[in-house]
């Protein structure tokens, strides 16, 4: 115990953890030099250059002639992944705090370093990408010291690219984190910090004994769950699965149990022996709901059991994908999903999409309401669709979150605005250090998930991080905003928007969709409406339009072609009554300007 070190990095997106974390296990011959990086697996997290899934790797490494066992848990980046990253966070008794020696402190460096200062553990603060012409490592170094109130010579500086600074970091991580304590006899307590899906093996689920020790074969349960299970294999992580008989109190490791699907393992559940339990559980278990919700539709009504198929697979690895089958009057059979936030939400619709091929509609994301009856009855709904009639109605809920923006002096005025836009509520605004803000709010989560990150991004010119953490649930006035497309309502274009928006809203979807949805050779007329009132119209003119016009005398082969190009750029449209209407048409409210 006393020559193990777990320690995690916690960094805001593209400081530079992943390339750190592939210099530490190259200069402790965990791996061999290659030119990738080696911790993100999945191809979507290279592009996105974003850590999905946390995983573990156990170092090896010989400091001042005493060998040490470094256990590196990787944590997931996003703020939509936050659960996740607590529980990695509290396998831990370290933190590499990694921050871009050019862009300095960011929201999600400082929402993460309060989970790490919450579960004590000791932070030693790297500037990173040093070797960069725009790097700034004075100014960042005060920014550190300002936040952690730390001293100068504590703050390492390194880079990822050139290998700066990295025998340094791994003597602080030796010299300055505690080793794990625990008691090696006391009944088993191992902490579930993440799990993955392998289709030989099925769940693996990774593991920090708090308490105790774990051998193989032995006879388990999870506490939350209730469930039982045989240890059929323990061991350690490093860039394989190493078996072990035995992992004692302080030690990472995985659990193979003969577990199908990862609904099952529940991340910050608590590994105990059935024979001899421990008393309770390790704090800080919850579960994890989804917040933001979207139909997804398959295109072919007859490819509806495929699209099940396919979610199934995915939830095999992604516990926190939740769907139920749910129908439409435009759209047909589909499923309601729901997602941890946006990025989980684009994740699913493009790994539906590249993994298994279904080309499919999904509709509007929103967030979970709560409907209150004249009854005081209380009703869950995930879908503007599902809303009861108006008159039946009392009050309706929805969910908020307190947001952090951090940003510079000279975006503040257009963030601001954005933000009372989108019903914000100032709580503070503080001063970094030189013209650095952040900016607290508080703001309905439905209005975040319509075009907010995408309107940031712009308004500041790139120059704001924003993160975010669930507040709660408050009454709001909204009214749901339908749209008719040739007098047919299409449920699957409703919306909730707050009352004082709805005028304006209904207008500009009008307009939108006009763009939006191509000329066809009848007139069709695109109407906004609050229950029973029409609010607004716009109609699209009729056009006769022949595409095999052109193509004179018998050049059958020529005009089969065009007619199967117009077909394939088709695919992507959907028959509403008697009006073709292509996707992004569907999310259409995500584009209004
Ligand atoms: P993460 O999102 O924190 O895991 O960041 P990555 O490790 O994926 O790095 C983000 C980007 O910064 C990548 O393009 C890296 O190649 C680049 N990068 C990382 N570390 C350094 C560094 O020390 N110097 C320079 N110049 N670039 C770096
Ligand atoms: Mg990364």
């Amino acid at each position: 115990m006393k020559n193990i070190r777990n320690f995690c990095i916690i960094a805001h997106i593209d400081h530079g953890k992943s390339t750190l974390a592939d210099r530490l296990l190259e200069f402790t011959k965990t791996i061999q030099v290659t030119s990738g990086q080696m911790l993100d697996n999945m191809d979507l997290e290279k592009e996105r250059g974003i850590t999905i899934k946390s995983h573990a790797i156990q170092m090896e490494y010989t400091y001042k002639g005493e060998k040490y066992v470094l256990n590196l848990i990787d944590t997931p980046g996003h703020v939509d992944f936050s659960y996740e990253v607590s529980r990695s966070i509290a396998a831990c008794e370290g933190a590499l705090l990694i921050v871009d020696a050019s862009q300095g402190v960011q929201a999600q460096t400082i929402s993460n370093l309060y989970m790490a200062i919450e579960h004590d553990l000791e932070i030693i603060p790297v500037i990173n990408k040093c070797d960069m012409v725009s790097a700034n490592p004075e100014e960042v170094e005060d920014e550190i010291v300002e936040l952690l109130g730390c001293k100068r010579e504590e703050v390492i500086r390194a880079s990822g690219k050139t290998g700066m600074g990295v025998e340094e970091i791994l003597a602080a991580v030796i010299e300055r984190i505690p080793h794990p304590e625990g008691d090696d006899d006391a009944p088993l307590q191992a902490l579930i910090f993440d799990s993955v899906f392998n289709s030989f093996r099925g769940i693996i689920a990774y593991f920090k004994i708090e308490n105790g020790v774990i051998r193989k074969g032995d006879k388990v349960k999870f506490f939350n769950t209730g469930k039982e299970y045989d240890a059929d294999e323990v061991g350690v992580l490093k860039m394989d699965l190493v078996p072990r008989n035995e992992l004692r109190t302080g030690d990472v490791g995985y659990i193979i149990s003969g577990i199908k699907t990862s609904k099952e393992v529940k991340v910050g559940d608590t590994i105990t022996h059935i024979a001899r339990p421990c008393d309770k559980a390790i704090a800080g278990f919850e579960e994890v709901k989804p917040m933001v919700f979207a139909g997804v539709y398959p295109i072919e009504a007859e490819e509806f059991e495929d699209l099940r198929a396919s979610l199934e697979k995915l939830q095999l690895n992604d516990a926190s994908l939740t769907f139920q089958p749910e129908s439409s009057l435009a759209l047909g059979f589909g499923f309601r999903c729901g997602f941890l936030g946006l990025l989980h939400m684009e994740i699913v619709q493009e790994r539906l999409d590249r993994e298994f091929d279904m080309n499919v509609i999904t509709t509007v994301p929103n967030v979970s309401y709560h409907i209150f009856d004249k009854q005081g009855n209380m009703k869950e709904v995930h879908n503007p669709g599902g809303m009861p009639d108006p008159t039946m109605i009392d009050h309706i809920e929805e969910p908020y979150i307190k947001s952090s923006i951090i940003t510079t002096t000279d975006y503040i005025g257009p963030i601001m605005t954005l933000c009372l836009g989108k019903r914000g509520e100032l709580i503070k605004q503080e001063y970094i250090s030189g013209n650095r803000v952040e900016i607290y709010y508080n703001i309905p989560l439905g209005e975040i998930v319509i075009d907010f990150y995408d309107k940031l991004k712009s308004i500041s010119k790139g120059y704001a991080s924003f993160d975010y953490h669930p507040n709660g649930f408050r009454t709001s006035k909204l009214v749901k905003l339908d749209i008719l497309l040739n007098g047919e309502p299409v449920d699957a274009l409703s919306t909730l928007t707050h009352v004082d928006n709805a005028y304006d809203m209904g207008k500009r979807m009008c307009e939108k969709l006009k763009e939006l949805i191509p000329r066809q050779q009848f007139d069709i007329a695109i109407q906004a409406a609050i229950g029973a009132k029409i609010i607004s119209r716009e109609t699209i003119k009729a056009v006769r339009k022949d595409v095999t016009a052109k193509c004179y005398g018998g050049d059958v082969s020529r005009k089969r072609k065009l007619l199967e190009k117009q077909k394939k750029g088709k695919k992507r449209m959907k028959q509403i009554g008697n009006v073709e209407v292509p996707q992004k048409a569907f999310l259409a409210v995500l584009k209004l300007d």
